[in-house]
């Protein structure tokens, strides 16, 4: 997001007038944000509004239609999602797709470190995220719950200095969230830059220093989430809508 939280704070990702579209369908229009380095940034908005496709975008599973994509300065538009882990950017999914026949403990062991760069988070990301316990069990016998936490586990395994998070609130019981919530608080005190999609507000407002709101496709606010959540066009496109 423009201005930066701090003056001269490390800006790690910035997303310039990026679009994408899927046949006739907008996904994403003219979006630009930044991410700092020890700051989170919320992405919210209704479903179907292109929060996902536009990590998909940041993250290199889909090339953009428009726009670009700068990681540390260095134009990153349109480089594959395995070479982005190398270069220190990682995300979690909406869905998480463990290697279910593979042990908790292996699901991390395939992870490709990043090479050349002292990760600002190196803690045994098993540990971390508290499934140190579940190491040898297989990854398909994880609840959804410990399934997400396997995810953010597999994604800090590359040592990121960016980490995009989809959603991985969603599901998660009262005691669950709290629990992950302070993890992401770690990791950026750590110095990690996040972009955090969520639903949940008082999940957010835990963990976020600014948010974009997003409706069908295009940014529809920018600024604090104390404001977002008083603007009159997030409530009606968003917060009215919620049950
Ligand atoms: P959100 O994550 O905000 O719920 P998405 O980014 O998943 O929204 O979806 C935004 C829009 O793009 C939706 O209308 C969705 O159906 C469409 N979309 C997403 N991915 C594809 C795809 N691969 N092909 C066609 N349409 C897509
Ligand atoms: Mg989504």
């Amino acid at each position: 997001m423009s201005p930066p939280p701090d003056v001269g704070a490390e800006r790690l990702l910035e997303v310039r007038d990026v679009t994408r579209v899927f046949a006739s369908l907008i996904a994403v229009a003219n979006v630009s944000l930044d991410v700092v380095a020890g700051s989170a940034t919320g992405l919210v908005g209704p479903n179907g509004s292109g929060k996902t496709t536009l990590i998909n975008v940041i993250s290199g599973v889909y090339r953009p239609s428009g726009g670009t994509v700068r990681l540390r300065g260095r134009d990153v538009t349109g480089t594959a999602s395995h070479r982005l882990c190398r270069l220190g950017l990682n995300r979690t999914f909406q869905i998480p797709h463990p290697l279910g026949d593979l042990t908790v403990a292996d699901n991390i062991a395939v992870v490709r470190p990043r090479r050349g760069a002292t990760p600002r988070f190196d803690a045994d990301p098993l540990e971390f995220v508290g499934l140190a316990a579940a190491a040898p069990v297989l990854a398909s016998r994880l609840t959804s719950g410990e399934q997400k936490l396997l995810d953010l586990a597999r994604a800090l395994a590359s040592g990121p200095d960016v980490l995009l998070v989809d959603e991985l609130g969603a599901g998660l019981s009262a005691r669950e969230l709290e629990h992950v919530a302070s993890l992401l608080v770690r990791l950026k005190d750590a110095g990690l830059g996040l972009l955090v999609v969520e639903h949940l507000m008082d999940f957010l407002e835990q963990i976020v220093d600014d948010v974009l709101v997003m409706d069908a496709g295009a940014e529809i606010f920018r600024g604090t989430l104390r404001g977002a959540v008083s603007d009159p066009r997030v409530i009606d496109v968003y917060l009215g809508g919620a049950p």
